[in-house]
């Protein structure tokens, strides 16, 4: 949407910025098109998060998705954008909610779609994480994930082993995804701009998936040693597990317990979860 467009929407409408929901509309209708170029929406099941004004909504519609499930906790925007134009072949619905509190594939199903969906959305940021994480849970419904986030966020997502914005993050997603950065926005391209840079990422999920109990496994261990970052993995990890599991694992994944855990990749990360969620930890 052009900025002198989605000025005068927000203006026609009484509208500002809340800060507490997260609220930068995006201005520049490129960027929109750069976000959903990578992807064929067309004829396939789309839920955007947060749509606001609806820059990326009208975007989408272009796209001629089959199905168009918006959801939005802001209940100022429902009526603007039941006012978009969809194309005939498109289905396009609209539920005001918090993202944290539903189970998308649950309201898909009350629509009558049970297709893989995909995931495009320039993210509150103040909860664009934890939505990530929580997604996880559906992954099995779940065809990609495009999101804006802050570039600090994106960096830490496809953070390698050994690179200052590895932690725990970068080890959970890449077990349960391909992750990339597409492309980087600054913050002019917002109204109001936020005081940082913005990244795109896409997420396609990993064909084979870690089981809900490794998963499970692979939080605790990462929290046990992340926050002792600083610390050897025979201080933090070594400390906590019983003696005989932590020298199981460092013999079958040849863990110098010397190293922190920054310097453990991620398939290392997920080969403990695998051990120990076997023996229940
Ligand atoms: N998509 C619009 C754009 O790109 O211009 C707005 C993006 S703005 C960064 C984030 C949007 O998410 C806002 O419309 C905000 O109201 C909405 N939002 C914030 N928290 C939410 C939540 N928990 N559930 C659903 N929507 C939320």
């Amino acid at each position: 949407m052009e900025f002198k467009r989605l000025k005068a929407i927000l203006e026609k409408h009484n509208l500002w910025a809340k800060k507490s929901l997260g609220q930068h509309f995006l201005h520049d209708e490129s960027i929109c098109h750069q976000m959903v170029r990578h992807i064929s929406l067309k004829e396939q099941t789309v839920v955007e998060i947060g749509p606001g004004p609806g820059s990326l909504t009208d975007i989408l519609l272009k796209t001629e998705p089959a199905f168009l499930l918006l959801i939005e906790k802001d209940q100022r925007f429902i009526e603007i954008l039941k006012e978009f134009e969809c194309p005939n072949n498109t289905e396009f619905k609209i539920e005001q909610a918090d993202a944290l509190n539903v189970c998308i594939s649950e309201l898909l199903a009350n629509h009558g779609k049970s297709e893989p969906y995909h995931i495009v959305a320039n993210l509150p940021y103040n909860v664009g994480t934890e939505l990530l994480v929580r997604w996880i849970k559906d992954i099995g419904h779940i065809a990609s994930i495009t999101v804006m986030l802050q570039k600090e966020v994106v960096d830490r997502m496809i953070a390698k082993a050994g690179t200052k914005d590895y932690g725990r993050l970068s080890i959970i997603m890449q077990s349960c995804f391909d992750v990339q950065e597409v492309f980087q926005i600054s913050p002019e391209a917002f109204i109001p701009p936020p005081k940082v840079w913005s990244s795109v990422a896409y997420l396609k999920p990993h064909a084979k998936q870690p089981e809900p109990i490794v998963l499970r496994a692979l939080e605790r261990l990462t929290n046990i040693a992340f926050s002792q970052r600083r610390k050897m993995l025979r201080a933090s990890l070594g400390k906590i597990l019983p003696l005989t599991l932590w020298q199981n694992l460092c013999a079958t994944l040849e863990i110098d317990e010397t190293k922190r855990p920054e310097e453990i990749d991620t398939a290392t990360f997920l080969g403990m979860a695998q051990i120990c969620s076997k023996e229940k930890i």
